[in-house]
């Protein structure tokens, strides 16, 4: 359509190696979101209803995001971002005529994967809003109801607090499906670390198992962050000391790690 907010359009760039940790998550996201999509004919044979959404709940910068633009760069689905705010922040009335836009745009771009993140600022438990927000999930309801069995439409809602959603939401037929995205264990630390540094060119000295054991608590946009730091903390370095070192020979060392740590916090 005209609106140009959020993201849209196909490959989003985001394949499943992008992803550290998080097999079994995604593992059930593929099963409930990437088969309907990509075979709708399985379930109508089976006779069972594909989901329609799918709510992935956990603490910011988990990878909720990641794993949806990876689902639909991988079953070739227009991927179309919403948020809650954004919804809220239009106009009286403008919100549901927002929410019916993308529903619409979906529909006729299928398949389509709708992201609606931050879904519980729109969806707060209805005695905590006001009239307004009532509306609004109101909206969304009938919309996700009115989505056709044949699953070419999927919603996922993305939220770092599960509990205040509204229940209806939550309730047969909407997002029915729950995952929880946590944040990593040391494994789990170890591949994103894995992920972020695939593309450096590391020095013998760096030991990223250790770099794993050392980051607990830092979830993935916190171990991005690092790897990123180390990367820019080794650029500097070789500007500082202007020691003639040529692009293709920087490293990025152990040291610099070490001084990421020193700025990077969970
Ligand atoms: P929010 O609730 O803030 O929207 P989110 O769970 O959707 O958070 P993402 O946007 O997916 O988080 O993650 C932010 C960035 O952090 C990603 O672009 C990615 O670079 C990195 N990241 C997060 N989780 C992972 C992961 N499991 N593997 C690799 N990178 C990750």
């Amino acid at each position: 359509g005209a609106d140009t907010e959020g993201s849209r359009g196909r490959a989003t760039g985001v394949t499943y190696e992008d992803i550290g940790g998080l097999d079994d998550e995604l593992e059930l996201v593929r099963e409930m979101i990437e088969l309907p999509l990509s075979e709708p004919e399985v379930f109508a044979h089976l006779g069972i209803e594909p989901p329609k959404g799918v709510l992935l709940h956990g603490p910011p910068g988990t990878g909720k995001t990641l794993i949806a633009k990876a689902v639909a760069n991988e079953v070739d689905a227009t991927f179309i971002t919403i948020s809650g705010p954004e919804v809220l922040s239009k106009y009286k009335g403008e919100s549901e005529e927002k929410l019916r836009e993308v529903f619409k745009e979906a529909r006729e771009r299928s398949p389509s994967i709708i992201f609606f993140d931050e879904i519980d600022s729109i969806a707060a438990k209805r005695d905590d809003g006001g009239d307004v927000e009532n509306r609004i999930v109101g909206q969304l309801l009938s919309l996700m109801d009115g989505l056709d069995a044949r699953g070419d439409v999927v919603v996922i809602g993305a939220t770092n607090r599960v509990d205040s959603l509204d229940p209806a939401l939550r309730r047969g037929g909407r997002f029915d499906r729950e995952i929880e995205i946590g944040v990593p264990n040391i494994a789990g630390r170890r591949e994103i670390l894995d992920v972020h540094t695939r593309q450096m060119p590391l020095a013998d000295d760096v030991d990223i198992d250790r770099l794993a054991s050392r980051t607990h608590g830092f979830v993935g946009a916190d171990l991005e962050s690092l790897a990123k730091e180390a990367a820019m903390t080794a650029l500097r370095r070789s500007r500082r000391t202007g020691d003639g070192v040529s692009v293709s020979e920087m490293t990025v060392t152990r040291a610099d790690f070490e001084s990421a740590m020193a700025s990077v916090e969970p």
